[in-house]
């Protein structure tokens, strides 16, 4: 894996973990160091969670799965629960040394500003999500003024290299893009996930076949605006073979990741149902289990390890490490269901 240089720093590969990721387990950041990762992007945090406080929704829905190459699943954006993404990269700055970034996302000015100051000195640069404070912004019209107004802004208070993450929800023309660059971003990434909003439940989309469509997209803008470090989020392991690859100096991999560490074939070989409407809610007081008898493999599923390996036998409580992603229920909803739990609280 060739080394790659973005935004001031040398990495020792060009790939990494996005933003958009929103599996926070320790162990996928491990394996993703122990495979040469060159750069991680932690999920980018908000001050606001549109949906409900004091409820729990799941985070990720697989909708159609055929092969690592070809698939469709949905996230839920401005999910992240701040302690964990801090936890995290703590335990992440122990694994390896390799450059953590910090993403936010805000509304208004004076949020934006709240955020920076929580990650400026923690993190070794900041990415500004842009594609989601189009959700938290209320004021939509004239967003590419207010948009490079907080960047001026933010660039102008932190202290680390600063990124901006665009995506298809954005207008993305060579124009807006100029302006950001001469306001001094340290490198742009390109996000290939249309985001959808139902009343306040939003909807992120990783699908292998916008992640081509739009990477073409995406090359052909990123060939007209001044040389920059430039970033893609695709959504499937991209080969050696793509050229396309040669204008960006690092791939960032999400849900792509996961799926070929979890290898969902060997459990549900086809995955087929419509796009989410809302999200999930787990219902109060009840846990996640698995049905061992019927499905001992899903075991395996959990990118947290929630099902231990020594449980055997009829329905076993998912770990207190479980934090309600929702994946199993995608891959195995016959053999995973809530349970009241029995355990004192
Ligand atoms: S048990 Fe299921 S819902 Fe809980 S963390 Fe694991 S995959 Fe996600």
């Amino acid at each position: 894996m060739p080394k790659s240089f973005f935004a001031s720093y040398r990495l020792r590969s060009n790939w990494g973990l996005s933003s958009e990721n929103v599996i926070f387990s320790k162990d996928l950041y491990t394996k993703a160091t122990e495979e040469n990762a060159g750069i991680f992007i932690m999920p980018t945090l908000s001050l606001t969670d549109p949906l409900e406080k004091n409820k729990i929704f799941f985070r990720i829905k697989l909708v159609e799965y055929n092969s690592d190459r070809t698939y469709i699943a949905v996230s839920r954006p401005l999910s992240t629960i701040p302690k964990d993404v801090f936890s995290l990269s703590e335990e992440i700055k122990r694994i390896g040394n390799i450059p953590v970034f910090a993403s936010i996302s805000g509304g208004p000015l004076s949020e934006w500003i709240l955020l920076l100051e929580k990650v400026d000195k923690k993190f070794d640069g900041i990415e500004l999500d842009l594609s989601t404070s189009y959700i938290l912004q209320s004021m939509k019209r004239g967003f590419e003024h207010f948009a490079l107004d907080i960047v001026e802004e933010l660039i102008s208070i932190a202290s680390k290299p600063v990124i901006a993450k665009v995506s298809i929800n954005l207008p993305l023309n060579t124009d807006f893009l100029e302006k950001l660059v001469s306001a001094g971003v340290n490198g742009l990434v390109f996000s290939s996930h249309p985001i959808y909003t139902i009343g306040k439940h939003v909807f992120r989309v990783h699908s292998t076949v916008f992640s081509r469509v739009i990477l073409r997209i995406v090359a052909s803008l990123a060939t007209q605006i001044p040389e920059i470090s430039l970033a893609y989020i695709s959504d499937e392991v991209l080969g050696k073979r793509d050229d396309l690859l040669d204008i960006f100096n690092v791939v960032l991999y999400d849900t792509s990741y996961i799926f070929s560490k979890i290898s969902i074939s060997r459990y549900s070989p086809q995955i087929s149902s419509s796009l989410p409407i809302r999200w999930d809610e787990v219902p109060k007081g009840m846990k996640i289990a698995l049905d061992t008898l019927k499905g001992d493999i899903c075991r395996n599923i959990c990118p947290y390890g929630a099902f231990r390996p020594e449980y055997d036998g009829g329905f076993t409580e998912a770990e207190e490490i479980c934090d309600y992603c929702g994946l199993c229920f995608s891959i195995c909803k016959d053999s995973v269901k809530f349970v009241k739990s029995l355990k004192p609280d």
